[in-house]
């Protein structure tokens, strides 16, 4: 997930997925929600991932001793923050487990940051920070590839869908041996019915097609100043779908300058020149308040290049 804002929108059940939250930086609105989170997973066998500007560290460990915390030594499971601080060339990594009160355990340990935050075998986050009067990450997510998996085949043969689906895709996207056997599991309220094996080329030529992966990006509270715009275009260049703020108009651009914020139109050409298909605008600024169809106008005048 980007940003910790407002989580009031999403079920408990979609919180409980979350494994990485990357937070841009820690102004209230892009913060807030660290606590509905936290009371989400105590309780819960979790390793959360965090990741945020310099200064990150601090901040989590301020959120965290601001609760008593007497009562967790009872919890028998295993709750543990890992958080990490980006640098422009290094991040430090802390952990913090519930059952140690949250308490701050050694470190901080420190490691080269190239601008890849996260690289697992199906996608990967990169960031590079960004002037908002305070540092603020940029971030943007890329899909190694997509695995579709094609349900009329699935039928076809007789195969059920289920959890060796996963075991699948994540033989493709680790590179197995195209020889190497997965074993297709049939089951009945929980119990096993039936296995049969299948060579992994003759699944992924039969029940799968790979397309290009995604890329997504997400900037927010930046000052379009030109070294920003520099930094920004190069890590979101060519998205799929680019999410970028358009706080003001652009004929208060004196107030975003003042407020270190893009403006419809700056988010408009960003979005131009990093050749993006697709952009979706948000952080309007409270002064539009009926009116946010002027900043979305502005914005797609300038991404579809009407104006310069
Ligand atoms: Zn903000
Ligand atoms: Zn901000």
């Amino acid at each position: 997930m980007f940003d910790l804002g407002d989580l009031g929108r999403l079920s408990a059940r979609d919180m409980l997925k979350l494994t990485h939250v990357f937070v841009t930086h820690t102004h209230m609105d892009h913060f807030i929600g660290f606590d509905t989170l936290l009371r989400i997973m105590l309780g819960r066998d979790k390793d959360l991932y965090l990741f945020g500007p310099p200064g990150f560290l601090r901040q989590v460990e301020g959120k965290l001793s601001g609760y008593t915390w007497n009562m967790v030594s009872n919890y028998t499971n295993k709750f543990n923050i890992i958080a990490n601080e980006v640098h422009h060339d290094t991040i430090l990594t802390r952990r913090y487990a519930c059952k140690d009160r949250f308490r701050p355990q050694e470190g901080p340990q420190s490691y080269p940051f190239d601008g890849t935050l996260l690289k697992e075998s199906s996608f990967s986050v990169h960031g590079t920070l960004l002037d908002h009067h305070t540092e603020c990450l940029g971030l943007s997510l890329t899909e190694n590839f997509y695995i579709n998996i094609k349900k009329n085949a699935l039928d076809d043969m007789g195969l059920p869908v289920g959890p060796w689906l996963k075991k699948f895709k994540d033989a493709i996207y680790n590179n197995a041996d195209p020889e190497e056997e997965i074993t297709v599991v049939s089951e009945k309220h929980g119990r096993i019915i039936q296995e049969k094996r299948y060579p992994l080329m003759y699944l992924m030529k039969n029940i799968a097609t790979i397309s290009k992966g995604q890329k997504i990006s997400y900037i927010t509270d930046v000052r379009g100043s030109e070294e920003n715009i520099k930094k920004i275009v190069s890590l979101v260049k060519d998205s799929d779908t680019l999410f970028i703020e358009a706080t003001f108009l652009d004929k208060d651009r004196e107030m975003a300058k003042r407020k270190y914020h893009l403006t419809a139109k700056q988010a408009g050409l960003i979005a131009k020149n990093a050749m993006a298909k697709h952009i979706e605008l948000f952080h309007f600024s409270p002064r539009y308040r009926g009116r946010e169809s002027e900043l979305v106008q502005e914005a797609h005048n300038a991404f579809c290049g009407r104006q310069r």
